[in-house]
């Protein structure tokens, strides 16, 4: 579904990506985990084509994606992201939220784009939700939207930046409940998040990123119960 082959980005004289090498099946859940500064978020951009890479190649559903050939609107209608602040429109209501994208984008009619709306909402436990704003909702709630709308685009594969690092803890659960689900319903996902009992449940494989490459990645037993680099060993033990 996603592969990327020798990556590599810059930010003027700072390589924060170093010769990536990622493959994502579909069906798959992969795991980022890393310090604050590795380049996880600036990877997952990369993959979104929010950022420009330097080199490399990204792969997308078979096809190599070139920044200066392709539309890359198009190449994001298939990959939904979710972002630690969850950016609703605070003016729209939650149905609104969900079909700005779907009515304008892909200009599905109103009456789909709500019919499919309220199924999604009902999915992420906010069928009673429908009409009221952003503000009034818990920050757990929001980001249920904020995920049911990334899903009314039909994304073939989902990018999660610490979904739920911007929430009190007792919100936490639910967001990850949420993801959980759609694990369990095969969407493909990549996921940075520091919730590493979360990652062991649901990912197929781990990765550990460190200065912008990926320095150990493995299934989340071999990570987690076995890391082989010493790096990967004493981030585990500053986390764990
Ligand atoms: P965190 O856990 O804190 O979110 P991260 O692993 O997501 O960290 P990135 O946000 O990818 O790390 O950042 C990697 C490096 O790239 C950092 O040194 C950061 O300062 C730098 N960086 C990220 N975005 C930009 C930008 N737009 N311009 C310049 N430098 C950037
Ligand atoms: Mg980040």
């Amino acid at each position: 579904m996603i592969r990327v082959n020798n990556l590599n980005k810059s930010f003027g004289n700072l390589q924060v990506l170093k010769d990536i090498n990622l493959t994502v099946k579909e069906r798959e859940v992969v795991v980022l985990v890393g310090a604050s500064g590795s380049g996880k978020s600036t990877l997952l951009r990369c993959l979104n084509f929010l950022e420009l890479k330097n080199s490399g190649h990204i792969i997308i559903d078979g096809e190599r994606i070139e920044q200066n050939t392709h539309d890359l609107n198009t190449i994001r209608k298939k990959i939904g992201m979710v972002f630690q602040h969850f950016n609703l429109f605070p003016h729209m209501t939650v149905l609104q939220n969900i079909i700005e994208a779907p009515t304008h984008v892909k200009r599905k009619s109103k009456q789909q784009a709500v019919s499919e709306g309220k199924v999604l909402l009902g999915k992420v436990g906010l069928g009673d939700k429908l009409h009221v704003y952003p503000s009034t909702l818990s920050g757990g709630q929001q980001q249920r939207v904020a995920i049911a709308r990334a899903l009314a685009m039909n994304p073939k594969v989902m990018l999660f930046d610490e979904p739920t690092s911007a929430l009190d803890p007792e919100l936490v659960g639910e967001v990850l409940g949420t993801i959980k689900e759609l694990a369990k319903e095969g969407m493909t996902m990549v996921i940075v998040t520091h919730e590493m009992g979360f990652a062991r449940e649901v990912a197929d494989w781990v990765i550990y990123m460190h200065e912008g490459r990926i320095v150990e990645a493995g299934t989340p037993k071999e990570v987690f119960d076995y890391p082989q680099e010493l790096r990967t060993q004493a981030f585990l033990s500053s986390v764990l």
